[in-house]
């Protein structure tokens, strides 16, 4: 198979992957992933090559994700990454830092463009971003750090303001752009 060839095969596998999937919040990168393997598409270069197709480029791009972040998104990234990379740890800290950066953009570049592509101008958003909790809100009940104090949930019961999970704040954010872009 050609190198363009696999490119094709590879989003093909990708596209109906995303098309398939029932929880929008569960692991693309993941899921996509196992798909090309199912698909034989991530065999290495050798293997790849043995079978008559083109000689392997030697470079390979890191983070492909990466590309698909607008400036501002890549901005933020890079910003996330530089200060990750520069902490005042250790080496092998400051690689799990950068990791867990890499992690978390890789959702939002990720999601936000599935997002772009599967949805047309027409849909509609009804909230407007500043009705959205903030991506770093309370785990239990939404409302922000400043101004949470001890408050009451039927799920939570008392409680003091909980530090969000990872999924939860970047479904907030994306929910936060989704509906600032609507406004535009
Ligand atoms: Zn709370």
């Amino acid at each position: 198979m050609s190198g363009d060839a696999r490119v094709r095969a590879a989003r093909n596998v990708i596209v109906s992957t995303w098309e398939r999937r029932l929880d929008p919040m569960a692991d693309l990168a993941t899921e996509a992933a196992q798909a090309l393997e199912d698909a034989g598409l991530l065999r290495s270069p050798q293997a790849a090559e043995s079978d008559g197709g083109q000689k392997p480029e030697g470079y390979v791009v890191a983070l492909p994700w990466a590309r698909l972040m607008d400036s501002e998104d890549l901005g933020a990234f890079l910003d996330g990454l530089a200060s990750a990379a520069i902490a005042n740890t250790s080496p092998e800290e400051a690689l799990a830092e950068v990791e867990a950066v890499c992690g978390t953009w890789r959702v939002i570049a990720e999601a936000q463009h599935a997002h772009n592509t599967a949805l047309g101008p027409d849909v509609a958003l009804a909230l407007s971003a500043d009705d959205l909790p903030e991506p770093y809100a309370c785990r239990h009940c939404d409302i922000s750090e400043r101004g949470h104090a001890q408050r009451w949930t039927p799920d939570a019961g008392s409680h003091a303001w909980t530090p969000p999970s990872d999924k939860q704040i970047v479904a907030r954010m994306l929910a936060r752009r989704a509906a600032r872009e609507g406004e535009r």
